[in-house]
């Protein structure tokens, strides 16, 4: 998807907000690590690292170091890892003063680009904008990026993007959803629109439904408190499954502009169907993991894990039939399935293609098996196509086997290095490429189509229901897609 406007990247002050903690630790910074190991930073680029903490800029660097050290997979390149380290410069302030921001004019480049990266809590974003302002460093090329979640419902997503509408202009924000980094997502649209095969057979003709599964093994990692204020639907599916469904339903874009991108995808979230209110379990299904067994070793349930309150009813797993009200996609329901303590980390779109009009081998089969077109996001990056086949031999009837084309990224993309999705999404960002970020109006969308269900679960009153660790989830998301005579995958 992303083709870079301008390959010769500016030279750019990265400005870190939060540089030390967990997440500028663990992908950030190694995300610019392989940047600068790719060549792919300007000689002149530099990180700024803030942070609350006095700190020297030896100090720092250490920190850096370690991180490195630590979340960057294969051994450091030496060379790159000195080259990255004379990059580095810190600047201690609390992000919510004014004057703390005064020294920072001094340290920045006047002849980059100001790339600013809030990896801090979105509560504090308004305050860092006012900050830069109140300093003079705002300038019509400085960039931000915005980490999710972007509030939890409507309303408070619109206090964020208010705030940080006050200091940047829309084409200034570039929102991280960092499913749309993932190269098996970028795949997706050059699969999509780079082969006829596929771009003639994408609707409801062709194909009978789709299935998208994001399934985590983790639990809670820690996150408890964070975890049940949001639940599986506002941290997995109001981003990044609904972002996934719409790259997959969305209309071929006029071209790959980030607007023209955009656009398409929005009108697919304005055209979800508002799940029925009044009967909400009919094509929802919540669910909460309990203890069991994974990969042979006991796990907790939801409520045991440390910190836990005992009476929660946040939900760990979430099944939904989706249906999307257009042209294109009437009568395909798009069948969405994400939760945690699941018996593999596994994150697949699967295509599946209606039955040929007539069957002819209904002696062998009352209903031949269906085409299936499998994009696997992670882990084992790759597509792959089930079709049917004569099995080779002289047999007096034939007999035909299901088989598999099968298109690993490791195999086939064997010299090529998988990226990081944030290595491709900083790229972009200091590209000024907007096309892989996510637009207010895609975030406001999908929290409305959210929201009406988070509500009307509410005011069931029904707590989710149990599965436990190591399964697939409640047999209700069985019964669910069971109900119509269809399979989770
Ligand atoms: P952390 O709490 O680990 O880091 C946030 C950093 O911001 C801390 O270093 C904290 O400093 C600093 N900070 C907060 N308030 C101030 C302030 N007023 N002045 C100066 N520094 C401040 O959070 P994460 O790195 O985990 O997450 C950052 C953002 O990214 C959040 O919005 C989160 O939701 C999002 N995110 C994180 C992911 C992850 O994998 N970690 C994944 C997806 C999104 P101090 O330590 O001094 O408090």
């Amino acid at each position: 998807m992303a083709v870079n406007k301008d390959s010769s990247v500016k030279s750019c002050d990265f400005v870190l907000f939060g540089t030390m903690g967990d997440l500028a630790r663990r992908k950030l910074l190694p995300a610019m690590y392989q940047l600068d190991r790719a060549g792919l930073l300007h000689e002149d680029t530099r990180i700024v690292g803030i942070a609350r903490s006095e700190m020297s800029q030896e100090d720092y660097v250490g920190a850096v170091q370690k991180a490195l050290n630590t979340f960057v997979k294969e051994t450091l390149d030496q060379t790159v890892a000195e080259r990255f380290i004379k990059r580095l410069c810190y600047y201690a302030t609390d992000f919510t003063d004014p004057a703390g921001f005064k020294g920072l004019q001094k340290i920045l480049n006047p002849n980059s680009v100001m790339v600013n990266y809030f990896a801090t809590p979105p509560s504090i974003y308004g305050a860092i904008g006012n900050c830069l302002k109140e300093n003079g460093l705002i300038k019509a090329d400085t960039r931000v990026v915005l980490e999710k979640p972007i509030g939890n419902d409507l309303e408070s997503s619109k206090v964020i993007n208010n705030q940080v509408a006050e200091y940047f202009a829309e084409k200034q924000i570039y929102r991280i959803d960092h499913y749309l980094g993932k190269e098996t997502v970028q795949n997706l649209v050059a699969l999509r629109f780079a082969n006829s095969l596929f771009s003639s057979k994408w609707d409801n003709r062709t194909i009978d439904h789709v299935q998208i599964t994001v399934a985590e093994e983790v639990g809670i990692e820690g996150r408890w408190g964070y975890f049940d204020e949001a639940g599986q639907m506002r941290d997995m599916i109001q981003n990044h499954l609904l972002q996934v469904l719409s790259l997959v339903a969305m209309d071929p874009p006029v071209n790959l502009d980030a607007d023209s991108i955009r656009d398409e995808k929005v009108k697919v979230l304005k055209s979800l169907r508002p799940i029925d209110q009044t009967n909400i379990y009919e094509n929802t299904v919540r669910g909460q993991y309990t203890a069991g067994f994974l990969k042979g070793e006991s796990v907790p349930g939801y409520l045991e894990e440390e910190g836990a309150k005992t009476d929660s009813n946040c939900e760990t797993f979430v099944a939904m039939r989706v249906d999307i009200d257009n042209w294109r996609w009437a009568g395909v329901p798009f069948y969405l399935r994400s939760g945690k303590r699941m018996p593999t980390k596994h994150s697949e779109i699967v295509v599946h293609f209606k039955n040929p009009p007539h069957n002819l081998y209904k002696d062998l089969y009352r209903d031949l098996p269906a085409n299936k077109l499998t994009i696997r996001l992670q882990p084992h990056e790759g597509v792959e196509i089930q079709m049917m086949n004569k099995v080779p031999g002289l047999d007096s009837t034939t007999r035909l086997q299901t088989t598999k084309l099968d298109l690993s990224f490791s195999d086939t993309f064997k010299n090529e290095r998988i990226a990081d999705a944030y290595e491709r999404l900083l790229l972009e960002c200091m590209l000024g490429n907007q096309a892989l970020f996510v637009r207010r109006d895609e975030v406001e969308q999908a929290w409305t189509w959210c929201d009406s269900i988070l509500n009307a679960w509410e005011a069931s009153n029904e707590p989710p229901k149990n599965y436990p660790a190591g399964s697939w989830g409640p047999v209700a998301s069985v019964a669910m897609i069971t109900r119509d005579n269809r399979a989770w995958e």
